[in-house]
């Protein structure tokens, strides 16, 4: 490869001391409002610190690979080398190390560098190693070292397409992460080719992120054109690319899809050109807040429509709920959104409690107490396929249950050290107050939504006992109540009356510091009261508590586990019977409402062959969307389910695969039908 001299930049300090390149008539950066604009496009706009975070936790990677078009003055280097400083002080992590590996066509001469980084006192230190390392000759290639070798910055001084066709890579395995950086198409149309967008995606690692700070048609369908998936971001800072002030661009490397295409029936088809600016959501419990939250994060306006005179008074009611994933011996469908939607769980409530929202919980563990002989078979199983993560769930003996659980079980179990326990009414409060805070949402309780229709004009009317409005984009986050709602009668969804039991805590279990699972669930106390469960009986809706439920809620602790707890009917302080909105699967539905006449027309074949292609994508009811079949774990489905959905709303990413998601979708059902030719 010829290696063409290194030149460097020809530039000038405006009157406010910011470099400014006569030749791309632009600003290297815009000081008058610090760093921000580095930050939240590039280290913001790649979730970067939330990414080594993330690493540290799965303890799975040692180094982070950073590229960047345009090195400049190296501004975005420096803000992401003291982020990364940060965050090993924060985590307290030592494994972890970054490589940014940048480009630069036209360096600035080292004295030019030293009068641009004088701007930025507080990175002085760091500046000053820079300078000491900032050589350039034809080489073209200068390797430099920060943080005691934890951080390498390599610099190719070439052109962004030379630099990067040097880099040698097995498929797709280098960079987490991409900042394009350069000055704006507009004025450097020439860095931004199809030449660079290859070389992009040739070093992508598969769904690593990607970050910019313009939104230029030329960039998006580039960037589209080599596998990535684009998404636009709100910037609350004017940018200085004059054609787009408040938007930046993400974007997540998905590749080319490889293998079959993926059938018509299965496909979500992009419906909103422009993200949504307001949506509004029917159910005032937990798959509502966690939707009106994620929607307030992207910065969408949502109104939440409750029936009752205040929130979380139907499933998301009862005073303690456990949080845990559904796990099987093995990795099926079942246990591995559960997982995931786990750790998502984890977060967002973790997250929420960071952010000084504050619910009664604890994370402490869960143990699923193995009692019978089967189930300390079942245990034995676990551990030889040991399928899952340690610290997700693993055995121990009997020994080591009562001292963790903190009181006598004398059994085995399984172990789930970070599961736990919320009050879900709290939580739900406390993740609406978040959402209303942010100034996106709105609660409406005694909003009894009593019919919904689709207008000539696409959008849907709907009408409670107080108002009547259109709206565009309607999602049902109703749990139970979705069964007594007419356009969702196709869908296979059942009610399950649940009755818990508020148990006077006594000395036998007050110390308990678990959830102890057995065929039901007993609670470490909260406000002095245990909570034991649940009964589980079909297609009853009565919702008024009976005594002869809590009576079964007794007699089961008591037979599974014995006089573990010494209750009688005289400790009930109060039980409270809930309508749990279930499927025939066990898995939630998420995503637009099929249009289930028009999926009999489209894939009627099915019925003579499950494995033809489609291309129809799945006919839906345009801007209705369903969040419900939660049955008892939407606290650990919820936050997750509510990802998805703003996703498809806003034609993102999904946070999961494109299996998941038709496992989650609501027309899978359908779908099996046709396959099993049980519709006509
Ligand atoms: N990332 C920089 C920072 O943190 O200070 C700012 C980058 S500045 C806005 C754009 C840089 O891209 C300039 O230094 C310019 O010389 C460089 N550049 C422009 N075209 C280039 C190309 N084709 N290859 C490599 N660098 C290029």
């Amino acid at each position: 490869m010829t290696v063409t001299p290194v030149k460097t930049a020809k530039i000038k300090f405006n009157e406010h001391g910011m470099p400014y390149s006569p030749q791309f008539e632009d600003i290297y950066f815009d000081h008058s409002i610090s760093c921000l604009q580095s930050e939240q496009v590039f280290i913001n706009g790649n979730n970067i610190v939330q990414n080594w975070h993330d690493l540290h936790h799965n303890n799975d990677e040692t180094e982070f690979v950073i590229a960047e078009t345009g090195f400049g003055t190296g501004l975005n280097f420096l803000l992401t080398l003291e982020k990364f400083r940060q965050f090993k002080q924060q985590s307290g992590n030592t494994l972890l190390r970054l490589k940014f590996i940048s480009c630069e066509k036209y360096p600035l001469s080292r004295q030019d560098l030293q009068q641009a980084l004088a701007l930025w006192p507080q990175y002085q230190h760091d500046s000053e190693i820079l300078l000491k390392q900032y050589i350039f000759n034809d080489t073209a290639l200068t390797r430099m070292s920060f943080l005691d070798g934890l951080v390498n910055l390599d610099i190719y001084f070439c052109d962004a397409v030379q630099a990067f066709q040097q880099i040698d890579v097995i498929e797709h395995s280098l960079v987490d992460a991409w900042y394009l950086d350069g000055f704006a198409p507009s004025c450097n149309s020439d860095m931004w080719s199809d030449e660079l967008f290859s070389e992009v995606a040739r070093l992508a690692k598969l769904k690593s992120s990607l970050a910019t700070f313009t939104v230029a048609s030329i960039v998006k369908n580039g960037l589209a054109k080599v596998g990535y998936k684009i998404q636009k971001q709100k910037s609350s800072l004017n940018s200085n690319d004059a054609a787009n002030k408040n938007e930046t661009l993400s974007a997540i490397f998905l590749g080319e899809r490889k293998g079959k295409p993926l059938n018509g029936f299965k496909r979500r088809n992009a419906i909103n050109i422009e993200k949504p600016k307001h949506v509004s959501i029917i159910g005032g419990g937990l798959a509502s807040a966690c939707s009106a939250l994620a929607l307030a994060k992207k910065g969408i306006h949502s109104v939440i429509y409750c029936k009752d005179k205040g929130i979380a008074q139907g499933a998301s009611g009862n005073a303690v709920g456990a949080i845990y994933p559904l796990l099987h011996q093995e990795q099926d469908t079942i246990s591995k959104f559960y997982q995931q939607g786990f750790e998502h769980a984890l977060k967002t409530y973790q997250q929420l409690l960071k952010d000084g929202y504050e619910f009664g919980h604890g994370f402490d563990g869960l143990i699923d107490v193995s009692y019978k002989d089967a189930l300390v078979k079942r245990q034995q199983l676990f551990s030889e396929k040991n399928a899952w993560p340690h610290n997700l769930i693993h055995a121990i003996d009997s020994e080591q249950v009562d001292s963790i659980s903190n009181i006598k079980v004398g059994h085995p179990g399984l172990f789930m050290p970070r599961a736990g326990w919320v009050c879900p009414p709290e939580l739900v409060s406390a993740m609406m107050q978040a959402a209303v805070d942010t100034g996106f949402c709105k609660i409406k309780t005694n909003r009894h939504i009593n019919h919904i229709k689709q207008l000539d004009n696409g959008r849907w009317l709907i009408q409670s006992n107080k108002e009547q409005k259109q709206v565009q984009h309607l999602v049902i986050c109703a749990g139970a109540d979705s069964l007594k709602i007419a356009l969702l009668n196709d869908l296979p969804l059942s009610q399950v009356r649940g009755q818990v039991s508020q148990m006077q805590t006594n000395d036998k279990v007050s110390d308990l510091k678990t959830v102890l699972c057995h065929k039901g669930y007993l609670t470490p106390q909260y406000k002095n009261n245990h909570c034991i469960g649940a009964t589980f009986d079909k297609d009853d809706g009565d919702i008024e508590p009976r005594r002869q439920d809590d009576i079964y809620n007794i007699n089961m602790l008591e037979k599974c586990l014995g006089d573990i707890s010494d209750f009688t009917i005289d400790d009930v302080q109060s039980s409270k019977a809930r309508l749990r909105c279930c499927t025939p699967d066990h898995l939630p539905m998420v995503g637009q409402l099929p249009n289930m006449v028009l999926h009999k027309q489209y894939y009627q074949h099915l019925s003579k062959d499950k494995n033809w292609q489609f291309a129809e994508p799945a006919p839906i009811h345009q801007g209705l969307y369903v969040l419900t079949g939660l049955g008892a774990r939407g606290l650990c489905s919820a936050p997750l389910l509510a990802d998805i959905l703003v996703a498809e709303i806003c034609d993102e990413h999904y946070p999961v695969d494109e299996e998941m998601l038709f496992n989650l979708s609501p027309n899978r059902f359908i779908i099996r039908d046709l396959i099993k030719r049980k519709t006509c």
